[in-house]
């Protein structure tokens, strides 16, 4: 088999999430609206096991986490205690001869509007403004009243939302710290420059986890939920020498923060930010209070208080979405024909297994193979395709993940077995009927490392 590992690029990825149908640019019949994405059938599925596999972890598995969902569009003032109306902002340049709008520090990453090959202000004709800072919060007007006293934002970030359920959570839920609030939604900024796919978009589902601590086990938490969410990645297949930790700089913190880290993957645009992990003090719980004038607390029996520090992951499922896809992608050379293989980790894959039965005119073996699709789907994604020669079926399979394909065949008509192929190894071993569904269960228990690594 021929490896060609190292030509996965983005514009690979973008062109087989449209040609499966993971993703499509949003309102295109319209011209599209730049840097928006629409979510088809695998790509929704495939989104589904990221979210539900994170749960899994940080909630279903866990005694010390209960999960919230709190609204999108917030009374105003929470995200003047935050911190966000003052200094949510990037630093923003345009460019009065090309028109376009760069963020003043990454003008490194950026091209010129009418020279590419150049960075903004590298070429003669470039006429660029002072950097100023664009707050990147969306505004909308809540009611029927468009005056200021109506202004509000949707939400940049799904942490506050909790922050401010600190009280109900932990009465209502009887926790003491350490003990966590997660939750996953929307988010919206409106960045200057979106791009590369889905790696910078502005509208995107956040999945943050914020972990109320005594003060002085902060660093101890940090440290623990640095190490959790990095093996995260490790189990869900990510190759090790693609991922690693960066520790930001004192400068780089928010002022707040005593610890911040950026688990990086290597996209194909570079090493970047895929998930952050911070130590956010007791500024959150703090600003909250101060502006609120409700004291958010911890009260112990004993008489014991005070204001839990905060540990922060956070990431969102378009990152870890394109990371999962680049570290999937594959083409390889099979006795002389070329396949695209997406070797996702058997959990994330959005379909569990296809059902095929070998000739689509055998009526036994469609019934065959019908009624083993009835009694699959009750629990997983199954696929069941009757169309086309095998050999194409299976590769359509390979190319959206299918980790596994039961093959109804001639043999299955005497004995009522079937054959089971491998996405990755490729191999086939026969099965009986009555067994699939246990067998599917195991494998989609058990370990998986990427052939890649
Ligand atoms: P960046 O420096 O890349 O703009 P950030 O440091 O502002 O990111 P955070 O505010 O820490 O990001 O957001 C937490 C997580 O949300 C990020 O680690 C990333 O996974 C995700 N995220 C942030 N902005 C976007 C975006 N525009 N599109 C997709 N995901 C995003």
């Amino acid at each position: 088999m021929a490896d060609n590992t190292e030509a996965v690029t983005m514009d690979k990825i973008v062109s087989l999430c449209r040609r499966r149908g993971f993703v499509f640019p949003s309102s295109e019949i319209y011209g599209g609206l730049g840097s928006t994405y629409d979510y088809g059938h695998y790509g929704v599925l495939m989104k589904n096991n990221i979210r539900g596999r994170w749960f899994r972890t940080m909630v279903q598995e866990r005694d010390d986490m209960v999960a919230l969902d709190s609204a999108v569009i917030l009374n105003p003032k929470v995200w003047e205690a935050s911190g966000h109306v003052a200094g949510f902002s990037d630093p923003l340049i345009d460019c009065r001869t090309c028109k376009l709008r760069f963020r003043a520090d990454r003008l490194e990453d950026a091209h010129c509007g009418k020279r590419p090959s150049k960075r903004p202000g590298e070429t003669p004709d470039c006429d660029l403004t002072e950097a100023r800072q664009f707050n990147l919060m969306f505004e909308t007007q809540v009611g029927a009243m468009e005056d200021g006293s109506s202004a509000a934002y949707l939400r940049p970030e799904t942490a506050q939302g909790i922050f401010i359920n600190f009280k109900n959570v932990m009465q209502l839920a009887r926790r003491k710290p350490p003990f966590g609030i997660a939750q996953t939604g929307k988010s919206f900024r409106n960045e200057i420059t979106p791009g590369n796919f889905l790696f910078r978009v502005r509208e995107f589902e956040q999945m943050e986890m914020e972990y109320f601590v005594p003060p002085d086990e902060a660093s101890h938490w940090y440290e623990y939920w640095l190490e959790q969410r990095f093996q995260w990645y490790l189990d869900l297949g990510l190759r090790r020498d693609m991922l690693r930790i960066r520790e930001h700089d004192p400068e780089e913190r928010s002022h707040y923060s005593s610890g911040t880290s950026d688990i990086e993957y290597l996209y194909p645009i570079g090493w970047q930010e895929l998930e952050g992990v911070a130590n956010r003090g007791d500024f959150d719980l703090t600003q909250h209070t101060t502006h609120s004038g409700t004291k958010l607390e911890w009260v112990g029996q004993d008489g014991e208080r005070y204001t839990p520090h905060v540990i922060e992951p956070a990431v969102s499922i378009e990152r870890i979405f394109v990371a999962m896809m680049v570290d999937a992608y594959d083409e390889e050379v099979v006795a002389d024909r070329d396949r695209t293989v997406l070797r996702l980790h058997p959990q994330i894959a959005p379909i569990k297994a296809a059902i095929l039965p070998l000739v689509a005119k055998n009526e036994e073996m469609v019934s065959k193979a019908r009624a083993l699709q009835g009694e699959l789907r009750h629990r997983h994604m199954v696929e069941y395709d009757d169309g086309g020669q095998i050999g194409r079926r299976y590769r359509r399979q390979d190319e959206i993940g299918t980790p596994w394909a039961f093959t109804i065949d001639d043999q299955t008509l005497e004995d009522d077995t079937v054959t089971v192929r491998e996405r990755d190894t490729l191999a086939q071993e026969r099965l009986p009927l009555s067994g699939v569904r246990s067998w599917l269960e195991d494998a989609l228990e058990r370990p998986w490392v990427s052939p890649k690594s």
